[in-house]
């Protein structure tokens, strides 16, 4: 039997939080993939759940039992601008399960139909970005950084209406929250205080446990809230440029509240090096480009403080001030995640006194946009060189030189580099394994989800996706036969845009 352990909570918070919505069936569903492992996690298997059989859940063509399909409320920040009332367009909420360990997950169809959210759209998803989003989310968690996760993707057997017409897909992913920073502002919008505070109590209790108060929430829980929140996306988005990634569309609807990496439409790793990259067509000012994501996530989490203001304090002036005060932690936050990491990207272990490890990483990506040098590709290089210069690293060095266009400049940077390696207590094999262990081999390179997509949509064909999602499982082993998803794409295969596919 397919039964799935709902227990719902955020149902419980009214029906000012959402609309009770059921999935729109679809004519013909296919499954494509099916996530044992993360089922495994959640503790569906041991229920003895038959993925094949649960095409009819998966496509929304059958409500499970304990499901009660909603589509959750939400405003915005696109762009800058305020949108007052967005909400799940095209997802729907199943329910929640609570897996083995007692940590609790949303399992959410997307590309389900029309909700009360939908405005113009039809609800659907194409193929292509189920795909994308199958494999970004799930090589994101292979790659260490918290994200939403992918449980199924199944063709619909229907085509949606884009451009053209394309096949259409579901995706069934799971998230530890669905709740975004938008959520909050749909109230706070409203001026309605009561309902921002149920929404953090709920958050509080489901994902911030730790901060709660026995006797009841306070402003004192309040400002922990937002602090935590700071932190996590302070964190997350540290992850994300120590790995070339770049969102592309961080509107504040697309900021989850439980710092997971959420809504993946326009996103890409980049390939060569350059600190402005941008790939969403729709991002014409490259607000969402690479270096702003900092600062943009900044900006966002100063709407979400906005919204906390009649929690924190009695008076307007000292909730701003407390409000301030957390938001000024963040840069320093940032960077106690970003420079640790980076440093970790360069073997640099230990703080020797007198080093300017910030300065020595900021150099070698100045070089690297000034070469168009392979984001991935260098660290992966520089992980397997060895402190002096000998035969058995010359591969690698010639690679890493390879990648550069004037590589006297790298040179340069490689001797600073081996002056501060002699700083260093671990040995120089330890530290060649602590770098490969941070630098990824494979990532989701941008011209290979795009082979994937094309195969599948345009000839059926899901062995390009299978094969690259099977590599995306393990990102930091040398995998047999496997070389060409090292590689940058060719002048022929750069993809320079990238598209919401709504
Ligand atoms: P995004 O920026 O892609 O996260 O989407 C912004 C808003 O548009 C969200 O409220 C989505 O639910 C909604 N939306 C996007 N695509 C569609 C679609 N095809 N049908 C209905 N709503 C959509
Ligand atoms: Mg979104």
């Amino acid at each position: 039997m397919n039964t799935i352990p709902f227990e719902n909570q955020f149902i419980t918070l009214g029906d000012a939080f959402y609309t009770k919505t059921k999935p729109t069936p679809v004519a013909n569903p296919t499954l494509i993939k099916f996530n044992q492992e993360l089922a495994e996690s959640l503790g569906l298997s041991t229920n003895n759940f038959d993925p094949n059989k649960a095409v009819a859940i998966f496509s929304g063509n059958t409500i499970p039992a304990g499901a009660e399909p909603l589509a959750m409320v939400y405003a915005g920040h696109q762009f800058s601008q305020f949108n007052p009332q967005l909400g799940d367009g095209r997802a729907i909420l199943l329910g929640e399960i609570v897996n083995p360990d007692g940590k609790r997950f949303d399992l959410q169809l997307k590309g389900s139909g029309r909700t009360a959210y939908s405005r113009g759209g039809d609800g659907r998803s194409a193929l292509g970005p189920v795909l994308r989003e199958y494999l970004v989310s799930e090589a994101m968690e292979k790659l260490g950084v918290p994200s939403t996760r992918a449980l199924a993707a199944i063709t619909t057997g229907e085509v949606v209406h884009r451009e053209q017409l394309l096949p259409g897909g579901i995706i069934t992913r799971i998230a530890t929250s669905f709740i975004r920073v938008g959520t909050f502002q749909f109230f706070a919008a409203q001026g309605k205080t009561d309902a921002v505070k149920k929404l953090a109590d709920h958050v509080i209790e489901r994902n911030y446990p730790q901060i709660k108060s026995q006797a009841g929430n306070t402003a004192v829980t309040y400002a922990n809230f937002l602090q935590s929140v700071v932190d996590r996306q302070a964190a997350l988005i540290a992850q994300w440029m120590q790995l070339g990634f770049i969102h592309g569309v961080m509107n504040t609807d697309n900021m989850s509240i439980a710092g997971e990496t959420i809504d993946y439409g326009p996103c890409a790793f980049m390939d060569d090096y350059a600190h402005n990259k941008v790939f969403s067509a729709i991002d014409r000012n490259g607000r969402y480009a690479y270096n702003n994501q900092p600062s943009i996530g900044l900006w966002n989490l100063s709407r979400l403080a906005e919204t906390l203001l009649p929690l924190l304090a009695q008076t307007p002036e000292a909730a701003i001030e407390i409000a301030q005060n957390i938001l000024k932690t963040y840069i320093n936050t940032y960077e106690n995640n970003w420079l640790p990491g980076m440093r970790a990207k360069c073997g640099l272990s230990n703080s020797a006194q007198g080093n300017d490890d910030k300065a020595l990483i900021e150099a070698l990506f100045e070089t690297m946009a000034a070469n168009s040098a392979d984001f991935t590709l260098t660290f992966f290089h520089l992980s397997r060189l060895n402190k002096q210069i000998c035969e058995r690293s010359t591969k690698h060095e010639d690679a890493l030189r390879n990648l550069f266009n004037k590589p006297k400049q790298l040179d340069d940077w490689l001797t600073q580099w081996r002056t501060r390696l002699d700083d260093e207590t671990q040995s120089d094999k330890q530290r060649q394994t602590h770098m490969q262990a941070t630098n990824p081999i494979y990532i989701p390179r941008n011209h290979q989800i795009e082979a994937a997509i094309r195969a599948a949509e345009d000839h059926n064909d899901f062995t390009a996706f299978h094969d690259l999602h099977k590599v995306l499982q393990g990102p930091y082993t040398q995998q047999k036969g496997k070389d060409r998803y090292q590689l940058p794409p060719q002048a022929g295969e750069v993809i320079a845009k990238t598209f919401c596919g709504t």
